[in-house]
């Protein structure tokens, strides 16, 4: 049976001193993690084979000397950093990434815990040198744990807690909220379902940019990059290089919208979408803009004519359909703008936490339901309190 990793963001509601050991943890794990990388790259300029496993051990055997007061905060706060620096650097060494950066406080609040290392009991989770600190929520998920973070937010602390579920088999029942989804598109992620789960998409995009930002240079470089220039032959040949670069990312894109689109319209009988927003569109970065709008355009037109071989309902919300912006607890609706760089929000009256895109797909859900239910005159239970943190890792 196929398998998947699940994490559940729960908030947590530590007392002051418990928060005061969150941030030195936090501290620690970046510390470690900076540490590290600067290590990185002394030893590796002198020749010395560098692993993730290696500086471990080294800070390991220097700590309790020089570092005492990492010795206040569980040991996987710096392990797991170090750990972590390690994936960066495969990422590096694959070409997904950039080089390494340095870990920066407010933006890198974050420490691991290994699953041997806490315990969770209803709604409260021990921590190493710390004990237990109350959750704001049971752990929705009942299966191996694999892990956790604890990270703050806008001032808020949270646990992830990842969870091995087996894969859920495909639903084949018509009509019914079971069988209904909400998709939020994003440039973030390709794709984010009312279920929680978040589609990253391949790296493609990410490893291939630096050579197009290089090409584009060079092209407006060359002979022809101005207007009214006589375009010279390199300028020709390099235009032909970075349009096949560009139609290279659309054909990766193409693909996993591919396997997304089918994905969904195998499984779900109610689909609920959102009408394109030019408009936002518009205002992102061009490169983003160009490759972002092209798989908007392709999953509408591939969900569009898959829907309809499937026998899915497709509902595309209303343009003034306000999916950010109601929380899809109580349906309260937000007022004013609700700027695309706040990524979670709390809804004032329910007090329900929200990440932005699994509650715009809640949303898109929700109305897909309630508008087949009124097209269709069949009974469907409609509920709303389908507020869900999950995510799986990739997201
Ligand atoms: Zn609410």
């Amino acid at each position: 049976m196929k398998k998947m990793i699940l994490a559940h963001k729960i908030q947590l509601d530590p007392n002051n001193s418990q928060k005061h050991y969150f941030a030195k943890a936090a501290g620690t794990a970046r510390f470690a993690y900076n540490w590290a990388l600067e290590e990185w790259g002394r030893q590796y300029s002198v020749g010395f084979k560098v692993t993730e496993s290696s500086l471990r051990r080294q800070l390991n055997a220097i700590k309790h000397e020089k570092y005492p007061w990492m010795l206040e905060v569980t040991k996987c706060a710096a392990q797991l950093a170090i750990m972590n620096l390690g994936r960066a650097f495969a990422n590096y060494f694959n070409k997904l990434s950039d080089y390494p950066q340095y870990h920066k406080k407010w933006r890198h609040d974050s420490f691991g815990i290994s699953n041997d290392q806490f315990k969770i009991d209803g709604r409260k989770i021990c921590i190493p040198k710390l004990g237990w600190v109350r959750m704001t929520e049971e752990l929705r998920f009942a299966g191996k744990i694999m892990g956790a973070v604890v990270s703050r937010t806008a001032g808020k602390w949270f646990v992830s807690v990842q969870v091995v579920l087996p894969e859920a088999e495909p639903i084949h029942q018509h009509h019914n909220i079971d069988s209904a989804v909400g998709i939020d598109l994003g440039v973030q992620n390709l794709a984010v379902l009312s279920n929680g789960a978040k589609v990253a998409g391949a790296k493609a995009y990410k490893a291939l940019r630096p050579r197009i930002r290089r090409l584009s240079k060079s092209l407006s470089r060359k002979t022809g990059g101005r207007k009214g220039e006589c375009k010279s032959k390199n300028y020709i040949r390099a235009q032909i290089k970075l349009a096949g670069l560009h139609a290279r990312i659309a054909n990766i894109r193409k693909d996993e919208t591919h396997k997304l689109t089918s994905m969904i319209t195998k499984n779900y009988s109610i689909i609920g979408i959102e009408k394109l927003n030019i408009a936002g569109m518009l205002k992102n970065h061009r490169l983003a803009r160009s490759i972002s709008d092209m798989s908007f355009f392709e999953f509408r037109r591939q969900i569009e004519y898959k829907s309809k071989m499937t026998g899915s309902k497709l509902n595309i919300a209303d343009w003034h359909y306000p999916s950010s912006k109601l929380c899809s607890t109580c349906g309260y609706k937000m007022e004013g703008d609700l700027p695309l760089s706040i990524r979670e929000w709390e809804c004032p009256i329910c007090k329900s936490h929200h990440d932005r895109d699994i509650n715009a797909a809640i949303n898109l859900k929700n109305n897909a339901v309630s508008y087949t239910v009124s097209a269709c005159g069949e009974l469907v239970s409609v509920t709303t309190s389908t507020k869900q943190e999950l995510s799986n890792q990739s997201g």
